[in-house]
Parts: structure tokens; C-alpha cells; sequence
């Protein structure tokens, strides 16, 4: 109880009752960064092209086997290649996975991160010390040490608004509804009609950190 009362929920807000996951649908992201730019605008990410709390990448398979990968928000148009020597490309956007199993809690030596009953991996800034044992812990790079802060940061699911019962911000700016969040616990919740209808793909599925970002359409280049 101590945990989910730093978290600042609403007082009729009852956390068992849910749990949360994102869908995101590849085929639709057209790679606008809107979601980037809502979720800093969102959560006080600071503005500099170095911290996400999520980012877009743009995967380029080249004809001779070559994969390049950029962030949408820093990339460097001179370094692309000829349209004539990719084979394909696309759009992948990441954010934390609220991994059921994440490694970022075990090795938080302070208790500062944890998992909440609805699924969602939280931060308490109070007690953060900010030794970077998570930002080393979690194989996703979804962490980041906060400059101002200086304390761990990351995606939280906009859990100030799920909570309320509004979406989290870079899924209510998403033009395309390339991505879909949702209660899994709800058989009406678009999350749980995204995993009926796709195949469903997890990032890094062997590290067993059980992510609950889930993705229909992955390529297999994607890491
Ligand atoms: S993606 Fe990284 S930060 Fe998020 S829960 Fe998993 S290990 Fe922790
Ligand atoms: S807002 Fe939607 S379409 Fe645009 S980059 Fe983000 S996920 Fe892709």
C-alpha cells in the first residue's frame, strides 16, 4: 500500500482491478515523432535530443545485408542511403516494456523502483539515490538519469492519467493509431481485440523480462 500511495492515484482508483500493456502496430507509424514530443511535453522530459522517455526508430535494410537503425529525433540525413540500395524500411517505437519480470526493480538497491498491482513499473523520486544500477540493468535502454532531477527517469505509461481514465499522451497524439493501450484484464479493451487479431511479437523475448509492450508486424532485424 505504501508503494501505490507514492504513486498519487486517485482515491477511488482501485489498481488490482487492472493491468496495463501497449500494443503498436508497425505497419502504421509513419514516424511523425508527435509521440516523442507529446510524452516530453507530457512528463517534463527535457527537451534536448538525448532524453526519451519514448523515441522512434527508423530501421533501414539495406540490398547488401547491411542494417541501419537512427532515432527519428536525431537523425542525420547525410548518412542515409541511395534509395536504390534499400531493400526496406520502417518505424519502430520503443518506450519501457512495464516488464512483468523487469530487472531494473531487482537491482534498485534502495527500493526506489517498483512494480505497481496494476503492471506498471514505477519510480519514487523521494527515495531515488540515483546510482544508474537500473539505467545498466534495464536491456532496453528505456532509462535515463534526469539532469535536473537527477534521479532515474522513465516511461510511466502517463500513469498520473491512466489512472484518471484518460490514455497515456503518446497514444491520444498518435495520428495513425499505431499504437493501442489498453487493460488486459478487460475482454472489451482494445488491447485485448489487438492481441486477438495479431500475431504478437515481444522485444529481447529470451532475457524472459516478459515485456508488456507488445508488437504486430516486427520484423526479425529488429533488436
Ligand atoms: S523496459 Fe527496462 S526500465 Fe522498463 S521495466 Fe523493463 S527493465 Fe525496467
Ligand atoms: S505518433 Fe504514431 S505514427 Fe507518429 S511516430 Fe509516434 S507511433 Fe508513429
Amino acid at each position: 500500500m505504501f508503494k501505490q500511495a507514492k504513486a498519487k492515484t486517485p482515491e477511488s482508483y482501485n489498481a488490482k482491478v487492472h493491468y496495463y500493456g501497449m500494443g503498436i502496430q508497425i505497419d502504421k507509424c509513419i514516424g511523425c515523432a508527435r509521440c516523442v514530443e507529446a510524452c516530453k511535453e507530457e512528463n517534463g522530459v527535457p527537451k534536448e535530443p538525448f532524453f526519451f522517455r519514448t523515441w522512434v526508430e527508423r530501421y533501414i535494410i539495406k540490398k547488401d545485408g547491411e542494417t541501419i537503425v537512427q532515432n527519428v529525433s536525431l537523425k542525420n540525413g547525410d548518412q542515409d542511403p541511395t534509395e536504390k540500395d534499400i531493400l526496406r524500411s520502417f518505424f519502430v517505437p520503443k518506450l519501457c516494456n512495464q516488464c512483468d519480470n523487469p530487472p531494473c526493480v531487482q537491482v534498485c538497491p534502495v527500493g526506489a523502483t517498483f512494480k505497481t498491482d496494476d503492471g506498471v513499473v514505477l519510480i519514487d523520486d523521494k527515495r531515488c539515490i540515483g546510482c544508474r544500477y537500473c539505467v545498466q540493468a534495464c536491456p532496453y535502454g528505456a532509462r535515463y538519469i534526469h539532469p535536473e532531477k537527477q534521479t532515474a527517469d522513465k516511461c510511466t505509461f502517463c500513469y498520473h492519467r491512466i489512472t484518471k481514465g484518460l490514455l497515456p499522451a503518446c497514444v491520444e497524439v498518435c495520428p495513425t493509431q499505431a499504437r493501442i493501450f489498453g487493460d488486459v484484464k478487460s475482454t472489451a479493451s482494445p488491447l485485448t481485440r489487438f492481441k486477438r487479431m495479431n500475431k504478437i511479437f515481444m522485444l529481447k523475448p529470451s532475457l524472459n523480462t516478459e515485456p508488456k509492450v507488445m508488437y504486430s508486424n516486427l520484423d526479425g532485424e529488429v533488436r
